[in-house]
């Protein structure tokens, strides 16, 4: 059984919709689950649907882009009858329910899970449609039936014995016996409602199945030719990575490399489940390989990982006094309430700074539960810059030109710099 997933950029448009029937009719001895995302950048968009409901603005002008846009696909892969394709106009008329409903005494988080989970609701049924059209006969499997996680929205985390359960026992069978699309990044809670497992998170939906399926592999098509030791966008010169070990790909997601999703690597680990990245444009690359090495690094090149819209805050003693176990005991139990995200820390003897990702109502609930007991000092629009396995002639001032570092952190494999 292989477990392959499709991200937003492999489904952003009809032509993208034909390039994956074209990669799963190569595959049609084999038992295969898909884990399909939003279309395209359909999650920025449900997240602006998001924001104007909690901040009570009208939410047309977004359901009509959303619309207008999946409308557009739908039309160019189904063609005249596509105005019968009722699954998807129905989603519609449920997320505007939704929008309807007062949600808001549950807080932002809650809110966020109910209606970014169509984004891939809607991409998995135009797929599955399209795929069946097209003869690739298979089953739409709504994954919420399957995932079951905290109630901790927006970063829930997934209830392994139910979950493992309710997959092996349940969807097992189906994929079996048929092709199944389902959707990656959500999953329901205990009481009912829509979870969403973190930005970026079909890849660790992937993961689930594979690990309660006990895969053969999964295989992430991306618009890459395999994980690279740094953003093509952002660096001129980039190499292929062909092989990665299971604790060399833990330690680059940590670090914030985009290409696979820090918690996917985790249940892979667990049943040495391989992980290939691999290109929907060229089927014919290699790719990566993301396989068990035991604690060997296989990795040899610098491989370079980008953070932007990070914030640096500094915090410090009203009255030059120490920043002891006690303070730093307050700070991370208010870092945890909050939610923030740290990605590099340090210590002097009166203050203690933090780098996190810039998101702002984590960032407020932090700093509101701190800011009686320190001197605050928040710096915003910053990147931090880490090079994993770094070399004598990691390229350094290239990169950081015109560049002010605020911050420089070393560590046994990483270097990481902040920069303004
Ligand atoms: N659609 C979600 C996102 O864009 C999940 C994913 O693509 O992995 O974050
Ligand atoms: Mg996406």
């Amino acid at each position: 059984m292989l477990v392959f997933k499709f991200g937003g950029a492999s489904v952003k448009d009809a032509d993208a919709v034909r390039n994956v029937a074209k990669i799963l009719s190569e595959y049609q001895d084999d038992q295969i689950l898909v884990v399909v995302s939003a279309m395209g950048k359909t999650t920025n968009l449900m997240e602006t649907l998001v924001n104007q409901y909690i901040t009570g603005k009208p939410t047309t002008h977004v359901m009509d882009q959303l619309k207008e846009f999946h409308r557009t696909i739908i039309h160019d892969l189904i063609g005249p009858d596509s105005n019968q394709f009722y699954e998807v106009e129905n989603l519609f008329i449920e997320l505007e329910c939704a929008l309807d409903t007062d949600m808001i005494g549950r807080g932002y988080d809650f809110v966020y899970d109910q209606i970014v989970p169509y984004g891939e609701l809607i991409s998995t049924r135009i797929i599955s449609h399209y795929l069946n059209q097209q003869n690739i006969t298979n089953r739409w499997l709504d994954a919420r039936n399957f995932i079951v996680t905290s109630s901790d929205h927006r970063r829930a985390r997934v209830n392994w014995d139910t979950t493992n359960n309710l997959i092996s026992k349940r969807a097992k069978r189906l994929i079996e016996k048929q092709l199944t699309i389902t959707q990656g990044f959500i999953g329901r809670t205990a009481d009912n409602a829509s979870s969403t497992l973190g930005r970026e998170g079909s890849d660790y939906t992937a993961a689930i199945f594979a690990y309660c399926l006990e895969a053969e592999s999964v295989t992430i098509w991306k618009d890459v030719p395999g994980v690279m030791n740094a953003d093509p966008k952002r660096m001129e010169k980039t190499d292929l990575l062909p092989d990665i070990s299971f604790k060399e790909a833990i330690e680059l997601a940590y670090y914030g490399a985009s290409v696979i999703h820090p918690k996917t690597i985790q249940p892979l680990l667990k049943k040495k489940i391989s992980l290939y990245v691999r290109s929907f444009v060229d089927m014919q690359a290699p790719g990566t390989v993301v396989q068990d090495h035991g604690l060997k690094d296989v990795v040899n090149v610098p491989c370079y990982i980008f953070k932007d819209d990070q914030v640096l805050i500094s915090l410090s003693s009203k009255d030059f006094a120490f920043i002891v176990e006690d303070n730093l005991s307050h700070i991370f139990s208010a870092l945890a309430s909050a939610g923030v995200q740290i990605n590099l820390m340090q210590n002097t003897a009166i203050s203690f700074s933090i780098c996190a990702n810039n998101d702002a109502v984590r960032i407020e609930k932090f700093l509101n539960l701190v800011k009686d007991t320190y001197l605050v000092e928040t710096i915003e629009d910053l990147q931090l810059l880490t090079i994993f396995n770094p070399s004598e002639d990691s390229d350094l001032p290239g990169i950081t030109k015109g560049k002010q570092q605020l911050l420089a952190h070393r560590t046994e494999n990483a270097y990481q710099l902040i920069l303004q």
